[in-house]
């Protein structure tokens, strides 16, 4: 056993000339648990998939990999132009591994959080919540205009503080494929001491619920702690029936609706506000409006719960 840490200890002591890009090597681990899921739910539970949904999370899977890739160049240069300004230097090993795994987990909750809370960052995360279904392949909805909004800034800054460029790239996709099990209704609750520190299928079921009680909670990638500390975690609960999908559902499985379409309903809202308040449609929650004519998740919760407290039966 010692020696078989030993040599991890060696191997991760090892610089890595680039950032390896683990989402491409997780691609068919994917595929098999994705093929396995869907004969557990041929079995037990058919409304699972949804042939159209699932072909729209595929594309935009396959689309975002794309605009990944035309982008990570720049981004690896931005995180190297940081590491030249670093004010410190953080050696490659075992333990700068694990600290960085862990640092990466923190500002992915707070990107997260930001992409739920602020519109600008809710146009570009709003594709990975548009599936009305929870399987695998909703896990592969990620996002095409995530550059664009410049959501990486929450990610590469730890450059300045010394971790190496390439680290950080790696351990930001070790983070997606992290992620990816945890879409899945075929699996209920894992042991608790897993669920206490781990995000897992039933904490983020929750995430992807559009039940008021669950609105805007458990933010977290891979360490569900950050929701405990920072006050977001709601654990699933069995007098629940989870509605999956977004407050608004888009109603279509077109590709380019999926992506776009908060980008323009968002610039709508500006162009028609009054100069005062179209910075307001920018940085406010999704839902904010300044005639209040609309609802955030916020009001949404509120009424829930008041209503709740005057007739405590469950919804
Ligand atoms: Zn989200
Ligand atoms: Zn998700």
């Amino acid at each position: 056993m010692n020696a078989f840490i030993a040599s991890i200890e060696r191997m991760l002591s090892q610089p890595i000339a680039a950032p390896i890009d683990v989402v491409l090597y997780a691609i068919p681990a994917f595929i098999l648990l994705i093929l396995i899921e869907m004969f557990w739910a041929r079995q037990r539970a058919p409304q699972v998939y949804e042939p159209a949904d699932m072909r729209t999370s595929l594309l935009l899977g396959l689309g975002s990999t794309v605009s990944g890739a035309l982008v990570a160049g720049a981004i690896y240069a931005l995180t190297v132009w940081l590491y030249d300004h670093r004010i410190a230097t953080v050696p490659y090993a075992l333990w700068a591994w694990l600290a960085l795994l862990l640092l990466d987990d923190f500002n992915y909750y707070w990107a997260h959080r930001t992409g739920h809370r602020v519109r600008w960052f809710w146009a570009a995360h709003v594709n990975h919540h548009t599936s009305q279904h929870y399987n695998l392949s909703t896990a592969l909805r990620q996002t095409w205009t995530g550059p664009l909004a410049l959501s990486f800034a929450f990610r590469i800054w730890p450059a300045f503080v010394g971790f190496p460029p390439a680290m950080i790239l790696t351990v930001g996709a070790i983070n997606t494929v992290g992620q990816f099990w945890i879409h899945t209704e075929a699996v209920r609750k894992m042991p608790r001491w897993f669920e206490a520190v781990f995000n897992t299928p039933s904490h983020h079921r929750v995430h992807h619920a559009t039940n008021p009680l669950y609105l805007d909670r458990n933010y977290a990638g891979l360490f569900i702690v950050w929701d405990r500390l920072f006050g977001t975690f709601q654990p699933e609960r069995d007098d629940q029936r989870n509605r999956y999908g977004i407050v608004r559902q888009l109603g279509t499985f077109g590709l380019l609706h999926n992506v776009f379409h908060e980008w323009q309903a968002m610039l709508t809202d500006m162009w028609n506000a009054p100069w005062r308040h179209k910075l307001s449609y920018l940085i406010r929650e999704p839902g904010w409006s300044h005639d209040g004519t609309r609802e955030s998740s916020d009001i949404i919760r509120a009424r829930w719960m008041k209503a709740r407290t005057a007739d405590p039966q469950p919804d």
